[in-house]
This record gives structure tokens, sequence and C-alpha cells, in this order.
């Protein structure tokens, strides 16, 4: 656990960057520090790890007080990634990660198998541990720079804009690769980040700043959607808060999914006799939904261009944002619903899954 206690950060020019902060980043979970630029959330950040000393209050880890422990010695327990990367320019990317390691006094041998190991986990082929770093692209240094804040296995990382250089798309990569890592490692984890989306998909706790340094509530993505604690964190979570919030409500298995007619590509419409609607699931040899056709317009053979590819594909173990997503996009009305294996499931209607909404929010009102 990282504890803020009344911490204030004032810069010698006098510039009150961080006022009166207390709030704590529990064990094995993922915080972020959000808000708008120059709100302080850099300063507080550097102030776990001492590169950066408050004017007043108390940091602590786990209980011990920053300013008891060797600056050096702390930073050894704190990985830290920094936007772009910041490699180190003339190393090839498996020494980049071996560096700190190397440098506590690891064997080579072993501090680079540990890299190899390190870059394949962040989601890096093997064939890139030789390149420099110019040789990659943004989210492939990004990634490396992930690796290397490992490299020592520290319990504490601290993360500033780590994938806010890189394009959309390239972010959208990291943002999932990085869950779907910390899910395995279970670090203490402090990130800043400047986006509000960003922080609601990776928080497991949220701090909103605003400017003055000031905290302007912390909660869990679900609460500060739901619940936001005043008209700035409002307007800073933004619009279309309660559909967002649906997103944190899991499609639970009470959901009642209607049974489709499916057809494979190739099929021929007249062997499948009476269809309802006309409408149906086109399936993959695996039997994983591609989209609906319209039998009544398809030719004697379904293909692909008959297919209407608009519908989103919702995971039955995914949330209900997904589920009224699909139902929303589809050309039918019903969304179609697919299991972990990828296999169709069914179709879900919009109603249906705000019947479920109404349900929880009556328990909700109810407890
Ligand atoms: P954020 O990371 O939220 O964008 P920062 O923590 O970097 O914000 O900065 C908070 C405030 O402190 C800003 O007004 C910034 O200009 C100021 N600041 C940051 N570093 C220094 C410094 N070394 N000296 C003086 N002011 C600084
Ligand atoms: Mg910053």
């Amino acid at each position: 656990m990282i504890t803020f206690e009344h911490v204030s950060k004032v810069y010698p020019d006098g510039t009150h960057a961080v006022h009166d902060l207390t709030f704590g980043a529990p064990s094995g979970r993922l915080t972020v520090l959000v808000g708008p630029s120059g709100c302080g959330k850099t300063t507080s950040m550097r102030m776990i790890n001492r590169l950066i000393d408050p004017t007043e209050g108390v940091v602590s880890l786990d209980g011990q007080d920053t300013r008891s422990v060797d600056a050096i010695d702390l930073r050894r327990k704190i990985g830290y990634v920094i936007q772009s990367a910041g490699l180190f320019p003339h190393r090839t990317v498996v020494d980049n990660v071996a560096a700190l390691p190397r440098l506590l006094g690891v064997g080579k041998k072993e501090a680079r198998a540990r890299a190899l190991e390190l870059l394949a986990k962040v989601g890096l082929d093997e064939r890139f541990a030789l390149r420099y770093p110019y040789q990659l692209s943004g989210g492939q240094q990004q990634r490396v720079g992930v690796a290397r804040a490992l490299a020592t296995d520290p319990p504490f990382l601290l993360m500033d804009e780590p994938f806010s250089a890189v394009d959309p798309v390239v972010r959208t990569q990291l943002q999932d690769s990085f869950l779907q890592l910390q899910r395995d490692i279970g670090k203490t984890i402090v990130m800043v980040t400047h986006d509000i989306d960003e922080a609601l998909k990776l928080g497991d706790q949220v701090a909103v700043f605003r400017e003055g340094g000031t905290l302007a509530q912390v909660a869990s993505p679900a609460e500060l959607l739901a619940h936001p604690a005043d008209p700035f964190v409002a307007d800073f979570v933004g619009a279309s808060r309660g559909y967002r919030a649906l997103g944190f409500v899991e499609a639970t298995a009470t959901v009642q999914l209607a049974d489709e007619a499916m057809v494979r590509l190739g099929a021929r419409p007249a062997d499948l006799g009476e269809v309802d609607g006309g409408w149906c699931v086109v399936v993959d040899d695996a039997e994983a939904p591609l989209g609906w056709v319209d039998l009544r317009t398809a030719g004697d053979v379904v293909e692909e261009r008959h297919i209407d590819f608009s519908g989103t594909v919702a995971r039955a173990d995914g949330s209900l944002r997904d589920l009224l997503d699909a139902a929303l996009s589809s050309p039918t009305g019903r969304g179609l619903v697919a299991g972990p294996d990828g296999r169709l499931r069914g179709s879900v209607g919009a109603a249906e899954v705000l019947r479920h909404l109404g349900r929880g929010r009556e328990a909700e009102v109810a407890s």
C-alpha cells in the first residue's frame, strides 16, 4: 500500500503543485491519477520514489515513511515507466531490460535470460531482442519500457502517461495487454494519465485531481460514473455517463438469450426451409457469428457479400454495455451473443438488457 497523508508540494518559485493530498493506493491494485494538465499528477507520483520531496506531509510504502529509507534502496523497490519509454538509445532491447539487474550484480547470462522472459510477457517477440530502440515503433518501445521497469521484480510500479504518445489503435492494444499482464503480476501500481477513458478502463481505483493539486474524488470507475462527487468531476468524467456505467455491470447468466437459426457461408437457403422473418445468422466453420443475412434477398448460395456486418458481437460473460451495443447495432434489433469459445450462443434484445438494468437499480435502492 502506498499512502499519502496531508502531502503538499510548493516549488521554490512559489507554485502550489499539490495541496493537502490524502489517499491510499491499495496493494496489488492499479490506482490511476487523472486530471487536467498541470494539476499536480506527475509531482504527486514523483514524491513516491522521492524524485521530488514533499514540502509537507508523509508518503509511506507499506507503512514505512519513505524519508526513513535510503533513496536508492527505495527506488529499487519501485519500477518507473515514463512517456515515450526513455530507453538507452545505444543499447539493444534485451540489454535495456537487463541493465538494472546487471547494475545490481546479476550475472550477464541470467539477466539476459530473465530479460527475454519479460519481453515475451509484455508481448514482444524474441526477434526484437537484438534491435536498438530506434528500430522499434513507439508502441514496441513502450512495451520495452514496461519490461525494463519490471526487470528487478519490484513490488511497486509507477507509470507516467505510459500510453499517451502512441496512436489510438496501438494505445488500445497496449492497454489491453497491460491489463492482462497486471492480472498475472498483481503489482501495486500508480499510473498518471490525463485521459479519463484510459483511467476508467485501467483503474481499480481512480483519483481525480483538479487545478491547484487538490483531490476531487477517489473512487472505483463504476462509482465515479454513477456518483460523481461534484460538478467538476461530473464534467471531467464526461457525457454518456449512464451508458458508459453499463460497461461495469456484468452480464449475468440470468439474461435470457433467444435461439437463432444459423447458416454457414456457402449454404443454400432453399435447403433451410422456412426461417422466421427471413433474417438468419451467418456463422463460420467454428460456429462463430459473422453477421446477418436476409434470406429473402440473398441469392441461391449465401456468400460473404450478402452478409450485413454492422452489428457488434457481445460476449456472454461481457458487460451489459456490450450486450446493449450488440442489440442497438444489429440490423434485426437482436444482438448477437457468443460464448467464451467464440461460438454463437443466441441473441438478446435491448428490452431484455434494460429489464436487467432495472432489476439492478431496484436492488440497489432496496438495500
Ligand atoms: P501534471 O502532471 O498534472 O500535468 P505537474 O505535477 O507536472 O502536473 O505540475 C503541477 C504544477 O507544478 C504545474 O503548474 C507545473 O507548471 C508546476 N511545476 C512542475 N514542475 C515544476 C518545477 N520544477 N518548478 C516549478 N513549478 C513546477
Ligand atoms: Mg504530468
